[in-house]
């Protein structure tokens, strides 16, 4: 049942009296839920229950977390359709999707209670102390990473389910050991209330301290502000526009003490089409990026919203192809008004500016909040000049660049800001032909891919979410896969301890049966 109230560990609270309701993008209309924002009373109640259960949950078993991880992916699954027809209604997205997505976050939960299982997460590394050693006898000396305390997750708007309440920061910071306060998107707050029950579930029936998790409403910057600001919160998690996860970032920075900040906001992902791609295979990628730009109405973060190409016959084949193919796509309903004003608003922007051609845009009428995706084009030297065009329109957008050679295409790409993907289409041979080029994308990017499209984010160890800013606010960091689980925690040495009073971690006969970096050799073994 939706009760529109914040969720303070296990209490259900709305003494405020600013309330607010999600959006239909579909029949364009509120829906009947209402929510109350918390109070800085509320907000301040969940910190200090989370700072409260902090000192109990960091001591908790990775065993008893990954537990607790699984019980909350079946909560989820319990949930059934009611959740899934919650979340079509507030986002506008298709059922597939909502299926797909509620699959992706289970399966990131015990993803990261099967690391938790297998425990070599930590990166004991250890030291034997070497008394004989001269001129100075070497100390024991043992490390391994440990949990920061509270963190806020802001839950963003195009993932409901897999970056929202359950999603891939919560999960990772629970599985850290971390405490987490959730700023509930106000664009999908009833499927956040949902996923909080069930999380909340799961904390009860595996024994987890009071305060773990809490869900917060809220309709406007300020809860999140003083969530941010708060003294108790270590730490934040976001994904969002470059806009809001910029200034949530200052704003962590000028607390009296600073905290870490893993906003994950804009990109564009350029694409790079070299000359074999285009001649080979042009009309082929043409047709693949066109349901690339237009999947999910262009709303991901890995959306190619810039396809740099020499100029050449085949790169105006490829862009007549890709006009031709995008502008008959049935437009796709948007997650909200707001973003699909922003959508309209950054289209037109982006088409005003000098040099700018349009390539294709979907021309016939649309149910409201339906994007109209549109693809322009302009030369190098146009887009060199105005950066307004190396800006993201987050919906089904993209730019054809035509360069003038090789050496303008490599000055384009490293004028770019930094991006979360970046892509080279062409043959193998290309690569070191054209090794500025790949090398400058490189150098921009968290993840380059070789002959396919940016959409589409596999959860895994290997995957690298997060590029050099803006994309990310800490490039060396990941938001997808197992090894986000690293932004939460902070390594501790342990010298000269006594071996009854040291974590299982760092024990001589390795208790937990993990792989450990001892004196530099990595191994199974006991000490
Ligand atoms: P947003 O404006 O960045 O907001 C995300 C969350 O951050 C919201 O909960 C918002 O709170 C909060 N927030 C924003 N600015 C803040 C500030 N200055 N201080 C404190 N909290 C702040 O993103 P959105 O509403 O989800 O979507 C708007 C635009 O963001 C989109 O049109 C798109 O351009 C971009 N976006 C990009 C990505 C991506 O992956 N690149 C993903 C989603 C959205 P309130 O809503 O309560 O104000």
């Amino acid at each position: 049942m939706i009760t529109g109230k914040n969720y303070i560990g296990a209490e259900k609270s709305a003494t405020g009296n600013k309330t607010y309701r999600t959006f239909d993008p579909k029949l364009n209309l509120e829906t009947e839920w209402t929510f109350t924002e918390a109070t800085s009373e509320e907000i301040d109640k969940a910190v200090s229950e989370a700072a409260n259960a902090f000192k109990v949950y960091r001591t908790i078993s990775d065993t008893k977390k990954a537990e607790f991880l699984r019980t909350i992916a079946k909560e989820i699954e319990i949930l059934g359709d009611s959740l899934i027809n919650t979340y079509m209604k507030e986002s506008g997205l298709p059922e597939g999707r909502a299926k797909g997505e509620r699959g992706r976050t289970i399966g990131q939960l015990n993803a990261f209670a099967n690391l938790l299982e297998e425990g070599s997460w930590v990166d004991a590394t250890i030291d034997t102390a070497q008394p004989s050693r001269t001129p100075i006898p070497k100390i024991d000396l043992r490390k391994m990473l440990m949990p920061i305390g509270p963190i806020v997750v802001f839950g963003s708007s195009n993932f409901p389910f897999a970056f929202s309440t359950a999603g891939g920061d919560t999960a990772s910071a629970l599985a850290a050991g971390c405490p987490v306060i959730v700023k509930s998107h106000p664009m999908h707050a009833a499927t956040g209330e949902m996923v909080a029950s069930a999380v909340l579930l799961a904390v009860e029936k595996t024994g987890m301290p009071n305060g773990v998790f809490s869900n917060i409403n809220s309709s406007g910057i300020e809860v999140g502000q003083q969530l941010v600001m708060h003294p108790k919160v270590k730490g934040v998690g976001f994904t969002g526009s470059i806009k809001g996860g910029t200034a949530l970032y200052r704003l962590a920075n000028q607390r009296d003490e600073p905290i870490p900040v893993f906003a994950e906001m804009g990109s564009i992902n350029p694409v790079v089409a070299l000359p074999s791609a285009l001649v080979e295979k042009g009309d082929d990628w043409a047709k693949s990026y066109a349901s690339s730009i237009t999947l999910g109405a262009g709303q991901f973060c890995t959306n190619p919203g810039l396809i740099l190409g020499i100029k050449s016959t085949s790169l105006d084949s490829f862009i007549k192809t890709l006009g031709e193919t995008i502008a008959v796509i049935d437009p796709i309903c948007m997650l909200h008004p707001n973003i699909y004003n922003g959508f309209e608003n950054g289209k037109k922007e982006l088409s005003n500016q000098g040099g700018v051609d349009i390539v294709a845009e979907y021309s016939e009428d649309a149910a409201p909040n339906y994007a109209k995706q549109k693809v322009l084009t302009v030369n190098g030297t146009n887009f060199l000049k105005n950066t307004k065009l190396h800006q993201e329109v987050f919906g089904p957008f993209s730019i054809v660049v035509r360069c003038e050679n090789a050496e303008e295409l490599t000055e384009i790409i490293e004028k770019l800001e930094g991006q979360l993907t970046g892509t080279i289409l062409g043959s193998n041979e290309e690569i070191s032909t054209f090794s500025s080029v790949v090398s400058a994308l490189q150098s921009r990017v968290g993840r380059i891919i070789f002959n396919g499209v940016p959409t589409g984010v596999e959860v895994c160890p290997s995957m690298q979410h997060g590029g050099p800013f803006p994309a990310t606010t800490d490039s060396r960091f990941t938001s997808v896969g197992t090894a986000a689980i690293k932004r939460w925690v902070r390594p501790v040495a342990f010298q000269n301890w006594p071996q009854e009073a040291l974590p299982l971690a760092l024990k001589d006969d390795n208790p937990l049966g993990i792989n450990r970096l001892v004196d530099s050799k990595f191994t199974y073994d006991k000490i």
